[in-house]
């Protein structure tokens, strides 16, 4: 056996030669529409926070006020050292913004997924999800000892098609579909208003991952089940509370029984310690300015810039499809040089072949920035 090292060294070595090897890039500034980099100023298109809230004076001062009141640490879960206020506060917040019975918060939308779904099935019952659906889910979806079903990105066909056939093979089981709003690589939407449709026909149940879509989409940025007006039909809305809403968290919404359940169950909220009350304190202060008529303003201009960048979008989330992953790093690289941050993604945050940049859009960047990306990355095609 070679040491573990040496191992990992010729194993890094592999990936470097697919083109694929992955490195931090270190800032120097807080995520603003510009970054520095290495003492340089770059126009920033990777971060997702899409109403530029990450770095807000008001959400800076809500968590100071909380870090004079509650300090930095929490202690311990929740169920050990108790609940500090700012997130219950947090969790009513959230309830209330989506209209349902409760919320509960995790260290972030990772713990979420695979705090959720495997409290909610398990070996015996059925998942179905999408393709394209975020690596949590499809952790969560394998941890849960379920059958696994996935159907062709946004497939209506074959999502009905493994409804029926786990509706007759498994009579007696649980069935979860799972999907997203706004796919995190494509920027395109779910058909949701067919989904709730069919897994209603089947009896099954919906987990919804409104990550990019929350405060993004719908009144007062309510997500794309309150759009598309079958909000009160998804039975677990999940989101993150650090893309739109600038701060840190994941959630889950929905019934009392089923936070009550995930208090008991999701071993990734029980067995972990509580993220700082400061961070709660930031995200509710968030919600509210979301709500608000600011916030309103805040979507207005990132539709705005959208449309800007693209007549077709369907979400803040811009894919210029590459193909070739080295093609992509070069391209990425080409907007580096140029004053631009633009990430390549590549396999496995999507499939083989298909490398793109994303471009994702804040409501803070000037029309100024957006042209001159355009023209740099219309160079670049
Ligand atoms: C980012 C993301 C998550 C994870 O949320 P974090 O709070 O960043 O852990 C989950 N689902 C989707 C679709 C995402 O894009």
């Amino acid at each position: 056996m070679p040491d573990l090292s040496s191992w990992l060294a010729s194993r890094l070595a592999e990936v470097d030669q697919a083109q694929l090897r992955r490195r931090l890039r270190v800032v120097d500034s807080p995520q603003l529409t510009t970054v520095r980099q290495h003492g340089r100023e770059l126009a920033n298109f990777s971060s997702n926070d899409y109403l530029g809230l990450a770095s807000d004076d008001r959400l800076r001062e809500a968590a100071l006020v909380a870090i004079d009141e509650w300090g930095v640490g929490s202690g311990a879960s929740r169920l050990i050292s108790g609940t500090q206020r700012p997130h219950e506060q947090l969790e009513h917040a959230i309830a209330d913004f989506k209209s349902v019975e409760a919320a509960l918060v995790f260290a972030n939308g990772f713990a979420a997924a695979i705090g959720t779904i495997p409290a909610i099935v398990g070996k015996g019952d059925v998942i179905i999800l999408d393709k394209l659906s975020h690596a949590c889910l499809v952790d969560g979806a394998r941890m849960s000892g379920a059958t696994l079903r996935v159907f062709p990105h946004n497939r209506l066909q074959r999502l009905e098609d493994h409804l029926r056939w786990a509706r007759k093979t498994h009579p007696l089981a649980n069935i979860l579909v799972i999907t997203e709003s706004v796919f995190s690589m494509d920027g395109d939407r779910a058909p949701l208003r067919e989904i709730v449709e069919l897994k209603e026909r089947y009896g099954a149940w919906l987990l919804l991952d409104e990550a990019h879509a929350m405060g993004v989409i719908g009144a007062q940025g309510r997500g794309l089940a309150w759009e598309c007006g079958v909000a009160d039909r998804v039975e677990l809305q999940m989101g993150t509370l650090g893309k739109a809403l600038g701060a840190s968290g994941g959630y889950i919404a929905g019934s009392c029984c089923l936070i009550d359940w995930l208090i008991n169950r999701a071993r990734a909220f029980i067995f972990s310690t509580a993220p700082p009350a400061a961070i709660a304190a930031a995200a509710t202060a968030a919600i509210e300015i979301v709500r608000s008529e600011a916030g309103e303003r805040l979507r207005d201009r990132l539709w705005a810039n959208i449309r800007n960048c693209s007549a077709e979008a369907e979400s803040a989330i811009i894919p210029v499809l590459i193909g070739d992953a080295g093609e992509a790093v070069a391209a990425s690289e080409r907007l580096l040089d140029a004053g631009f941050w633009v990430p390549a993604v590549r396999f496995p945050t999507v499939p083989k072949g298909g490398a793109r940049l994303r471009i994702s859009l804040s409501a803070a960047h000037t029309d100024e920035q957006i042209n001159h990306l355009k023209n740099e990355v219309f160079r670049e095609l």
